[in-house]
């Protein structure tokens, strides 16, 4: 359950803190778990935007470092999702794996967690319904994620 284990990290995250503060950074949420996270320049020339592997018995993120930095921060929690949802070794994703038209069962699933964890659907239901917040430009802002994808976001959880 993508969903599910994405708000029970994001709950170790927030534990002792009154909220959330946002926007997520994915690297706290590797580093809570004992993820390393590293960039790798040698996979813009293959255009991959991400890696998932075990160096012995560490887990290891890799992202490119030369994506946009919101994409990295999707790389990063998209990563992860394959390490919570104990998806195996040696996920490659290149730019798409990201995309809505994936069909494959992990890679929709380590999308799911991605959003989730980045956009977390009670913290986005707090700035909306509290705070009035309903530009979709604002939100992407506060959440630090592309207007695109705060959009199909919004549009999954029903605002839009
Ligand atoms: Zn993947």
């Amino acid at each position: 359950m993508p969903v599910k284990a994405a708000q029970s990290l994001l709950s170790k995250y927030r534990e002792g803190k009154s909220s959330l503060r946002l926007p997520i950074d994915p690297r706290d949420l590797a580093k809570i778990e004992g993820v390393k996270v590293i960039a790798d320049s040698s996979l813009d020339a293959e255009n991959i935007s991400g890696e998932f592997n075990y160096e012995g018995w560490i887990p290891v993120i890799k992202y490119n470092p030369n994506d946009s930095i919101k994409r990295q921060r999707f790389t990063i929690a998209h990563e992860l999702g394959h390490h919570m949802l104990k998806h195996g070794h040696s996920f490659r994703d290149n730019k798409k794996n990201f995309t809505l038209h994936d069909f494959d069962a992990k890679e929709v699933a380590a999308n799911k967690f991605a959003a989730e964890l980045l956009m977390p659907s009670d913290a986005i239901s707090v700035m909306i319904k509290q705070r009035n917040i309903s530009s979709v430009a604002e939100l992407a802002k506060i959440f630090d994620v592309s207007v695109a994808a705060m959009k199909y976001r919004l549009e999954n959880l029903g605002y839009l």
